[in-house]
């Protein structure tokens, strides 16, 4: 039966108004270092970031009796709050009639390979929780008669183990997770960027951040010290890292002050590249409904002529319309999926256009247009696959825009709130830059290389090569519950640590000072630029290995002249900004120093990215014959096995592998055997050394 939803119910799901933050605390103490008064903050553990993941932890820990903090550049900025898609999707065990299995469900989430076996199948267990108690705070997932969840099939799922309650799942799990710190009494320092970790010897000693609040004759730049026995990083991932790119503005995530900070950085080579709107614009994912409304894709040219160019790549009209269908759950650009007329054949058409100074557009009143000398378009004549999903769903209607309303009528009202509607106008769009899966490496714990720091969310590279739709809101969720239950068990965190910090913020201020240079001939602005261009146009989806090696060379250039020269600034405001750019110069080093090891060693296509080489056995074809300039490698077996690992040593980048972490699938938990590991805080492997 179809239902018409009331607008007040579309409403509340689009606009999703947040908790008013408690009045900030005051910061009495400080010290005074290299002539400047720096305000200084003690707590047991300092969350930085305030999505979903630092959330999730900043609660978990008060709950436990931690004394927390959460630091944030921007309360309610980031991806958690500020992106999605059709139906933004979270991925946790589903409620099918005998249950799932908790193995499958991790064989499912490392299926890609390059993921520790632990963490997957803690991912796997800690799903059940995360939802659940996200459920408890509130969060709106939906639900049939019987309280089962609602799920359906995204990208790298089989069974469909995702839900979603609409666009905004991610804001509205920030909503609950904020409404629950803000009540818990969890103080919160907003518009505080950190710049970097103070390390006092071996250990975390806290974390040096900019407030414009804090700034005074004596403290030009507001900066600010957070001392701390344990830092939890939930920064998020590096949005600014692409031109190209669909993270919201001023993502710059941690991975370049994790390197500064002698922090091994894992998995950097993997990456997700999709369809969607982009950020100069409206930065939204178009997966899902969009795509499997079927609309007529095209691009137009200079003179405003429409051209019809999937027609070129796909031999019918059949295959087009099902193949544009199927990108709705095949989403993120795959090198396989370029083989055998697959959907990421779409991704590269659009490149390509792009490439031609052509905009690509989809347009929700027509229906896509013929192959030449095919049938025309008719839901008659879909594969068998894309006509059962519609018809079940009862997207039967004449028009795109109608069976999009039919199925979605959320994704319309989204793009109104930005003053697009998609009802009257075609929608421009591109391959963009959503996700990275790689980040600081940590063990099951959420444990770094550096003794009391943790990373959780996008910041933390637990995700293998492939995930599933949706498993990054869950793996942010299961760490931060898994990072606070460490921390409050290790009791080195519950309050403030004492000691001296006078002489680690003061090499902390001597780095600072080497980069702030007024007058020197780099800017950030120049900075940024460069580093975008170079990672878009190099290190997208189509990579060559003479251009990641010049690109690599370029970027160790780059970072030799940041260091030589340092970055000029015109205002104190500006200062965070300067050293974030600062920090991503050489995080984007450190993304193409992992991507040209892996290419040299012999890497293959995998996941985001196509190692194109004319001796590549992968081969795309099109209707109009092999598209010889994008042969690619195959991915080889064994790369599934082992991950990368990045670290600044010095100047220098320093690469390695190490294999994943296993976990025999043959062990079962006994419960009066395991128990005491439980009662004496064993499990916790305290004593262990750091694994990660
Ligand atoms: C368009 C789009 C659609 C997506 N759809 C899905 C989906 O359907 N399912 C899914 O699982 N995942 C999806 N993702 C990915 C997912 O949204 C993110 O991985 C996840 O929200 C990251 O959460 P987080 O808490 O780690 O980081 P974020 O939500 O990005 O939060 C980072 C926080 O850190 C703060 N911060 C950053 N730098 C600093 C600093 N230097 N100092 C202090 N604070 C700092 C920010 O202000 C922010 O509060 C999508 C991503 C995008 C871009």
């Amino acid at each position: 039966m179809a239902h018409t939803i009331p607008q007040d119910i579309l409403n509340a799901l689009t606009d999703v108004d947040m908790p008013r933050l408690a009045a900030e605390p005051e910061i009495p103490a400080a010290v005074m270092v290299q002539g400047q008064r720096v305000p200084v903050c003690a707590c047991g553990t300092v969350v930085m970031g305030s999505g979903a993941a630092g959330l999730r932890a900043a609660v978990e820990l008060k709950r436990r009796g931690v004394d927390v903090a959460i630091i944030s550049q921007s309360a309610w900025g980031g991806t958690s709050a500020c992106s999605g898609s059709d139906k933004q999707t979270l991925h946790t065990a589903n409620t099918s009639d005998r249950g799932d299995n908790f193995r499958e469900m991790a064989r499912a989430i490392r299926a890609g390979g390059a993921m520790d076996e632990d963490t997957a199948y803690v991912e796997a267990v800690g799903s059940v929780r995360a939802m659940a108690s996200l459920q408890y705070l509130g969060l709106p997932l939906p639900q049939d008669d019987f309280g089962g969840t609602l799920r359906y099939q995204t990208d790298h799922d089989d069974v469909g183990r995702a839900t979603s309650c609409g666009p905004r799942t991610s804001r509205l799990m920030v909503k609950v997770l904020a409404t629950e710190a803000v009540r818990l009494g969890v103080p919160f320092y907003n518009q505080t960027t950190a710049v970097q970790i103070v390390v006092n010897g071996r250990n975390v000693a806290g974390i040096l951040a900019i407030r414009p609040k804090s700034q005074t004759p004596d403290n030009p730049y507001g900066l600010t010290l957070f001392r701390c026995a344990a830092l939890v990083i939930a920064a998020g991932g590096p949005g600014e890292l692409y031109r190209d790119s669909v993270f919201p503005n001023g993502c710059f995530g941690s991975l370049g002050l994790a390197l500064e900070a002698g922090v091994a950085l894992v998995n950097l080579t993997e990456s997700q590249f999709g369809i969607g709107t982009r950020r100069e614009d409206f930065p939204w994912n178009l997966s899902g409904t969009y795509v499997q409304a079927i609309p007529y894709v095209h691009s137009v040219d200079g003179q405003g002529q429409e051209h019809n160019f999937l027609a070129d790549t796909y031999r019918t009209t059949q295959e087009l319309a099902s193949n544009l269908f199927r990108k709705g759950y095949q989403w993120p650009f795959h090198a396989t999926r370029m083989l055998d007329f697959g959907s990421s054949l779409i991704d590269l058409a659009i490149i390509r256009e792009n490439r031609a100074g052509r905009r690509v557009v989809m347009d929700f009143n027509r229906n896509p247009q013929p192959v030449p000398g095919d049938l025309p378009f008719s839901l008659d004549r879909l594969d068998a696959d894309v006509a059962a999903y519609l018809a079940q769903a009862g997207a039967v209607q004449e028009r795109p825009i109608d069976r999009l309303r039919h199925m979605n009528p959320l994704s319309i009202e989204l793009y109104l709130r930005y003053k697009v509607d998609i009802r009257r106008d075609p929608l421009e769009f591109a391959v963009n830059n959503q996700h990275m899966n790689g980040g600081i490496a940590v063990d099951s714990w959420g444990r770094s290389n550096l003794p009391g720091l943790y990373a959780v969310g996008e910041a933390a590279g637990t995700h293998g090569v492939t995930r599933p739709g949706g498993a990054a809101l869950n793996a942010g969720q299961v760490l931060g519950t898994r990072v606070a239950e460490h921390i409050a068990a290790s009791g080195r965190a519950q309050t403030a640590p004492d000691g001296g910090v006078e002489v680690p913020l003061e090499q902390a201020l001597e780095r600072i000072d080497r980069v702030l240079r007024p007058g020197s001939p780099l800017d950030m602005r120049a900075i940024k630029d460069e580093v975008q261009a170079r990672m878009s146009d190099h290190a997208g989806i189509l990579c060559t290995p003479d251009a990641v090696l010049q690109a690599l060379q370029a970027a160790t250039g780059l970072n030799q002249a940041i260091r030589e020269s340092g970055i000029s600034f015109k205002r104190g405001a500006e200062v965070a900004r300067v050293l974030q750019w600062q920090q991503m110069a050489l995080a984007s080093q450190a993304v193409l120093a992992a991507l040209e090891f892996y290419i040299r060693q012999g890497g293959g296509s995998r996941g985001a990215r196509a190692i194109c080489d004319p001796a590549g056995e992968g081969v795309p074809m099109a209707r109009s014959g092999p598209l010889q300039d994008v042969r690619f490698r195959l991915e080889r077996e064994r790369d599934k096995d082992e991950q990368i690992l990045v670290r600044l040593v010095g100047d220098t980048m320093q690469v390695s592998t190490r294999r994943n972490r296993r976990l025999d699938d043959s062990a079962r938990p006994f419960f009066e055997r395991d128990w005491p590991a439980w009662l004496t805080g064993a499990v916790f492997d305290l004593n262990r050394g750091q694994d990660a």
